[in-house]
């Protein structure tokens, strides 16, 4: 067997440790003579892995008790749609534009009420993260929206917006239990776990309790109603059951490398690394303002489209996969992730200064 250093957006790398912890488990789970594929979502072994992976999840993020958190089926791409028909009570809310989930984020709104772009960085390729510290927040607005870390381009909120008093709602995806968060700031958070936490196919949602109503939009599928699943234990129907049982392995795992505290020091080392080389290289650029830099995706390019793809095809042959750039903006992209080891960036380092030596 050998593995490669995964730089995929997401899906993504995961610890191996709880790769070959599900492989060992795969045929007989706990004594249960099953898969957690196999297993039935009411039985009492699957009602136990969901209820310590929910433990475990609160513990590492610190959620307070008047938080709900739920195990929602399908992609962050629902949550375009089922935010605001949950959170709209008066049909306005506000969308701050710093990439292109932001944007869908946005479209999907529109559909439901008056959804307000209040800010954007596209003029710039989303390449930055505008200053956000006194926008037009609508009066009537239910909420303010943002995508927390923009995966494509590479960009992160290091302060969160003045919302004005008006509720904050991030999609997280890609920079979910990278690094602590105060919960508190939010009135609902949410991301699709298959980058930092799990395979693809689930979110987790955080919600504050009095945000859960019952009179949501009426167009709202039940199915899509926060309520219905707040009120179920997120097992209104058959949830993605494997999926949780994978998570819950990954927040033991962060639990015994000691935390989000731990990890962000760890992501803010291996980022540095790459970032370093980036500054000081004559070949390779970073292409974000320094300030707003993700330490989960960091977008680079050379300014040749040929060198380009050369690059990613001589990085692929020796081991370091999927570096390609988003296809709406090329070049390449590392997404270094909770579970991509030190000795990835620090390989994928090396390449890079091999490479620019010999194409110099
Ligand atoms: N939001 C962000 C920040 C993302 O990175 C992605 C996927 N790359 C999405 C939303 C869409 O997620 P999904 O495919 O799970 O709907």
């Amino acid at each position: 067997m050998s593995r490669v250093y995964n730089f995929s957006a997401g899906p993504a790398v995961l610890p191996e440790e709880v790769l070959k912890e599900v492989a060992a488990e795969m045929l007989d789970y706990n004594g249960s003579g099953m898969s957690v594929m196999e297993m039935s979502h009411r039985s009492k072994v699957f009602e136990e892995i969901l209820n310590t992976a929910e433990q475990d999840f609160r513990d590492l993020l610190k959620i307070p008790d008047n938080y709900k958190v739920l195990f929602l089926s399908g992609g962050a791409h629902h949550q375009f749609a089922a935010v605001p028909m949950n959170l709209m009570k008066n049909g306005v809310a506000d969308y701050i534009i710093t990439g292109q989930w932001a944007k869908k984020a946005f479209a999907e709104a529109q559909k439901y009420g008056t959804a307000n772009k209040i800010a954007s960085s596209e003029d710039q390729t989303f390449s930055y993260i505008p200053d956000c510290s006194d926008l037009p927040v609508s009066e009537n607005a239910d909420y303010v929206y943002i995508c927390e870390n923009n995966t494509i381009y590479g960009t992160k909120f290091k302060t969160l917006p003045n919302t004005k008093g008006k509720e904050l709602v991030a999609d997280v995806s890609s920079c979910f239990l990278s690094e602590p968060m105060d919960v508190t700031k939010y009135g609902m958070f949410y991301g699709g776990v298959q980058k930092n936490i799990g395979p693809a196919g689930m979110v987790i949602a955080v919600i504050r309790e009095d945000l859960i109503r019952d009179d949501v939009m009426p167009c709202t599928p039940t199915i899509m109603k926060y309520k219905t699943q707040a009120d179920a234990n997120s097992l209104y129907n058959t949830p993605n059951c494997y999926c949780i049982y994978v998570c819950g392995k990954v927040f033991k795992w962060l639990k015994n490398m000691g935390g989000l505290e731990v990890m962000k020091q760890r992501n803010e080392e291996k980022a540095a690394i790459l970032y370093d080389y980036l500054d000081n290289s004559k070949m390779f650029r970073g292409t974000v303002r320094k300030e707003d830099r993700s330490l989960m995706n960091v977008p680079f390019v050379t300014g040749d489209k040929d060198l380009d793809a050369k690059f990613v095809k001589e990085a692929t042959a020796a081991g370091l996969v999927n570096l390609k750039g988003h296809r709406t903006v090329g070049g390449m992209r590392a997404s270094i992730y909770n579970a991509m080891p030190k000795e990835g960036v620090e390989a994928l380092v090396a390449f890079m200064k091999k490479f620019e030596e010999e194409n110099a």
